[in-house]
């Protein structure tokens, strides 16, 4: 939708501000920040925006939080001047549409079948916007994705995930460039949750047994447009103090806080469900956090349907549709016998199966007693649609698990896999937008998933795709500049080092972004390898360079903070002052500026072990240009002119030969080929071999990396068989 169809005749103004009270007013508001819905829509989340700019950003896009502040008198006293009470009107309008019409979406079509029986997407984190802080990173990105794209396509699908009230942490530097890191409790009464009602319209708490007493669950729920996410929250009367803090962090505690947390989004996300009076047809585990779930949906069957356990096992694992997201062994879950006895035993009890069997499930070898519990493998058991995130990534899977399945040969082991995708309305920048609204026509939106349309993207002005980038660009540089002068601000530096900060980074310059979470695999500091070579390439006065870091490193991963330490400290080296920055404290709204604004997003993971990856596919749509190590996504997206690779896609057994050299190898394109490209200017001024680049990007991959075409995908490939207890197997390939 775009500005023009919000703005009706002057006529249609006039008679609905006179009809509407304050109070009408402002409860359409609260309705409109009652539904994430809003956070997609640009042109929604502006209107809050206007009404008090400055406090809009300091809380941190909180629509709630702003209204809170605001009486219903100075709510309309602000829209009348700003001549607002149209859009509001319509917004509303537009939300409870959105809402009720449910019959001509693509999932009423071709999903039909999940109606009454609709699909359960179980995950650990939800990243959907930064007000709602309950997401860490990639895995909660998508998994917001994933629903706001189920809720576009009306695809049936509740979610279940936990609340988290300190969320993941707020990061800011020490002195030393360290990081340090805040836990801060969100106000629940300013957040868009409510208590979950049961169908008699009572408030529910889930009762999860371990052997050392029950654990005690209350459950919210989150409007995602069309989707609700209900959220288990421990933070009850009736749980141990220790207990009540369980849900309060992400990722954050010991294995025994970690079981804790995935019992009880697990099992006490299907007692949920049970209690709200949903019966999934399908049950979908994105990655093993929530493995335990389908041994409570198993138990459910037994005791209602009188099944035994290999029957009820059977008829579960062909409901149930798993996503592993980890390449790594070392990434998995795993627990030792006497926690999972502890946690699983009553439930294991109930279903009659033996501590043996039960760690057999969570065993390649189900014998041998050295093995601990892994919740990938429980997963993958427990499943018979199982899936990986990319295609390189679904053969690492299929030799990773190959032991599981050993009479099948490696391609055979039922192990798939659906490329993830990123949801489009959500990470396009409004100016974008409305340039594809002129050239694709103003109904793409509806079929963002159809990679035809995009094609006539080669029709674009390329002044005017240029001109939109750099008005993006200024956006993304002065929110960085702003940044780092408060951080200069924060630490107490004098005036000459804020003012410093005020000037840094040249809106001219060739721009590389890099945010994301500072696993050391990702090797953020890859870029330093070649450090007095880089300095000359980024000092050329004729074709200056740049970098915007930021991300965060999990809070015990020292090595990680000492590649953020490095990366930050560059700043005291002149060569690199106000030519490398690092934004402090990355979230989904330093991502969106980052990956709307900047010329290249960088991705150099040490090869195979990014799964997927889906940062660079927020920027694809934005017209930024992907420089990335043929792994995870790229490894199938690059076509050898829809942006830049980093060597050809191998690595070496040795990781430290594999480092070197691919530090050799971004050091070669970005000085022989993204360089050169960018400062290649025809008379007109404009780098057309660059625009042509983006144009070739975006056509060539916004429809195939949308969120759309993977929830499609998954509908497809995984819903529809698992609802009707088909165990097809997934396509491999
Ligand atoms: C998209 C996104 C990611 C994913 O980044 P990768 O480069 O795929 O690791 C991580 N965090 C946030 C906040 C994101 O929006």
């Amino acid at each position: 939708m775009s500005q023009a169809e919000l703005t009706p005749p002057a006529n249609v103004e006039r008679q609905n501000w006179t009809e509407i009270t304050p109070e009408a007013l402002y409860n359409k508001l609260q309705t409109i920040a009652g539904n994430l819905w809003w956070c997609w829509r640009p042109e929604v989340g502006n209107l809050f925006r206007e009404l008090d700019p400055v406090r809009w950003r300091q809380l941190d896009h909180n629509p709630k939080a702003l209204l809170a502040e605001m009486t219903p008198q100075q709510v309309a006293e602000r829209a009348n001047e700003l001549a607002m009470y149209t859009r509001i009107n319509q917004a509303h309008r537009r939300l409870t549409e959105y809402l009720t019409d449910t019959r001509h979406t693509w999932g009423a079509r071709e999903a039909g079948v999940l109606g009454s029986k609709p699909v359960a997407y179980f995950s650990a984190e939800f990243g959907m916007h930064e007000s709602v802080p309950i997401y860490s990173g990639g895995l909660g990105v998508l998994s917001g994705d994933h629903i706001k794209s189920a809720s576009g396509l009306g695809v049936p699908l509740v979610a279940i995930g936990l609340f988290y009230d300190q969320g993941y942490f707020k990061q800011h530097l020490d002195g030393e460039g360290y990081q340090q890191e805040d836990y801060i409790d969100t106000n629940v009464a300013t957040l868009p949750i409510k208590p979950a009602l049961d169908p008699q319209g009572k408030s529910i708490t889930v009762s999860v047994e371990t052997r050392g007493g029950s654990l005690l669950a209350k459950v919210w729920l989150v409007n995602v447009g069309r989707v609700k996410l209900y959220l288990l929250d421990c933070d009850v009367d009736g749980n141990s103090p220790q207990d009540r803090e369980l849900t309060s962090r992400l990722y954050g505690g010991d294995t025994r806080t970690r079981i804790r947390q995935e019992m009880v989004l697990g099992i006490g996300g299907v007692k949920a469900l049970r209690a709200l009076g949903i019966t999934p047809g399908v049950y979908h585990l994105n990655e093993g956090h929530s493995g335990f779930a389908p041994l409570e949906v198993i138990r459910l069957r037994m005791q209602d349907d009188g099944l035994s356990f290999e029957d009820a096992l059977r008829e579960v694992a062909q409901h149930t549709c798993f996503t592993t997201h980890t390449p790594v062994p070392a990434g998995h879950d795993r627990f030792s016998a006497d926690l999972i006895e502890e946690h699983l035993g009553p439930t294991r009890e109930k279903i009659g199966i033996s501590h043996d069997q039960l760690m057999g499930l969570g065993r390649v070898e189900p014998q041998n007693h050295e093995e601990t519990f892994c919740m990938t493998v429980i997963g993958l058991k427990l499943s018979r649609h199982a899936n990986a995130v990319s295609s390189l990534h679904g053969h690492i899977s299929r030799r990773m698990w190959a032991n599981l399945w050993p009479w099948r040969v490696e391609e055979e082991v039922p192990i798939g896999h659906i490329t993830n995708g990123v949801h489009v309305p959500t990470w396009l920048a409004l100016p974008m937008r409305q340039l594809y609204d002129r050239y694709l026509g103003v109904n793409w939106a509806r079929k963002m998933y159809d990679p035809d349309q995009w094609q006539k993207v080669y029709d674009v002005d390329k002044g005017e795709l240029w001109e939109t980038h750099h008005a993006l660009k200024s956006r993304c540089l002065d929110f960085v500049r702003r940044r780092l002068s408060r951080q200069c601000r924060r630490r107490s530096e004098d005036e000459s080092a804020v003012d410093a900060a005020r000037m840094s980074l040249d809106p001219g310059a060739l721009t590389i972004g890099f945010a994301r979470r500072f696993a050391t695999y990702k090797r953020a500091d890859l870029f330093l390898s070649r450090i007095d070579e880089l300095a000359e390439l980024i000092n050329k006065s004729d074709r200056p360079v740049q970098f915007v870091f930021a991300g965060k490193a999990h809070p015990a991963d020292m090595p990680g903070k000492k590649l953020i330490q490095r990366i930050a400290n560059l700043r005291n080296d002149p060569r690199f002052a106000g030519r490398v920055v690092f934004v402090e404290d990355y979230d989904m709204n330093v991502t969106r500026h980052m990956i709307q604004g900047v010329d290249v997003w960088l991705n150099n993971p040490r090869r195979p072990l990014e799964a997927s990856g889906t940062s660079g596919m927020k920027v694809v749509l934005n017209g930024g240009l992907n420089c990335s190590i043929l792994d995870g996504w790229w490894g199938e997206a690059y076509n050898g002119k829809n942006g830049f690779a980093i060597g050809n896609g191998t690595q070496h057994v040795d990781s430290k030969i594999t480092d070197e050299r691919d530090g050799d190898l971004l050091f070669e394109v970005l000085r022989d080929e993204v360089v050169p490209c960018f400062y290649d200017r025809d008379a007109d001024g404009l780098p057309h071999r660059w625009i042509d680049m983006m144009v070739d990007s975006i056509a060539t991959l916004a429809a195939r990396f949308s969120a759309h075409r993977m929830v499609q995908d998954y509908v497809k490939m995984c819903y529809l068989p698992a609802a009707g207890g088909l165990s097809a197997e997934m396509k491999k390939g």
